[in-house]
């Protein structure tokens, strides 16, 4: 009888603090639980290319959309992923990096690179092989359709487990149950 295929999950962050992904890593020794049924083929220190995201059952979106670069990625991982998860509020609906919303994209960069208190000589990195930033910083399903959405800000070690868990068990939840639904 042929052996069945391990499931496989990836991870990556666009525009996001990595405080989701800490929060993964907080599951702590259920990460072992995790791995005794699943791989993980990429994480955000994954060194792959555009056009080299691995082929996942379950992918985790941590981050929202700024720029051009963020587009692309994020729709070889849509049709990479068989389930793709928004994680956490920036990738759910813009959260922090969506503030920078509120002023002009301009005004945004020249902060950044030149006006900060920290800066000498700044200028703006105009390489053309960087990737252009979008206007006004976007979720991740303005972009691809979304499976399931983990709440959160970020969400909870607990929260990410129940959800991982659930899918590695065969069973898409319906939601997130009311006790996990919480601001530590
Ligand atoms: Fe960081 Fe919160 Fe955004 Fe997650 S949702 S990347 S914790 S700012």
């Amino acid at each position: 009888m042929p052996e069945k295929k391990r499931p496989v999950i990836g991870s990556v962050w666009l525009a996001g603090c990595s405080g989701c992904h800490m929060s993964l890593l907080d599951i702590d020794e259920r990460l072992l639980t995790v791995l005794e049924s699943a791989d993980f083929a990429a994480t955000p220190i994954t060194d792959f290319k555009l056009g080299s995201f691995p082929h996942c059952d379950v992918g985790l979106v941590e981050g929202a959309v700024t720029n051009t670069d963020n587009i692309e990625f994020l729709k070889e991982m849509r049709e990479k992923s068989d389930f793709l998860i928004s994680l956490g509020d920036c990738a759910g609906w813009g959260c922090v990096p969506f503030m920078r919303n509120f002023f002009p994209l301009q005004e945004v960069v020249e902060h950044g690179y030149i006006h900060t208190s920290s800066t000498v000589d700044g200028h703006i990195p105009d390489d053309p092989e960087l990737p252009t930033y979008l206007e006004k910083v976007q979720p991740i399903r303005k972009f691809v359709s979304v499976d399931f959405h983990i709440p959160g800000c970020p969400p909870s070690a607990d929260t990410i487990f129940y959800v991982i868990a659930e899918l590695l068990g065969g069973r898409v939840p319906e939601g997130i149950p009311q006790p996990l639904l919480h601001f530590d």
